[in-house]
């Protein structure tokens, strides 16, 4: 599972959030309510389920939006799996090279949003997360062809 959240070019920030929520790491509030630091384990994002990993990137609208949205822009018909399924999702090539920055462009900017809403108390929409991942992956991908094609790259 590791090559599939590790992978050549990858945004390392992007690889390490998802890679701890594979492990269901991050300091969701389930686990913040275990451990006693918070009372309450309501989703901050929703305001009515328990806040977990499979909760927060994959099991309420906000996130199933932001996935659907960015499936759309990939041109890819399906529903999206639980995270640890979506990971050994099996494209080739430059296909399989850009969903795996958009999954872990997402699972960061999910992340990133939920820690925005805990601060602010609101979170932005579904679509404007997806658009603000789908805009970090473009500009990944730009900048991995800019460094192909740089003079520096052709000595
Ligand atoms: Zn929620």
């Amino acid at each position: 599972m590791a090559c599939w959240v590790w992978f050549s070019k990858n945004v390392p920030r992007w690889s390490f959030i998802t890679w701890l929520a594979v492990l269901e790491r991050l300091s969701t509030k389930d686990q913040l309510f275990r451990w006693v630091v918070v009372d309450s384990q309501v989703c901050d994002l929703c305001g009515i389920r328990e806040e977990s990993h499979r909760h927060l990137f994959f099991y309420f609208e906000y996130s199933r939006g932001v996935w659907q949205s960015l499936f759309a822009r990939n041109q890819i018909p399906r529903q999206p799996l639980e995270l640890g399924d979506e990971l050994f999702w099996k494209g080739k090539g430059f296909r399989s090279y850009c969903y795996k920055l958009s999954l872990t462009a997402v699972v960061c900017c999910l992340w990133k949003e939920r820690n925005g809403s805990i601060v602010q108390s609101k979170a932005g929409a579904a679509k404007a997360i997806a658009k603000g991942s789908f805009e970090e992956v473009r500009a990944k991908l730009s900048y991995c062809r800019a460094l192909k094609d740089s003079d520096q790259n052709r000595q």
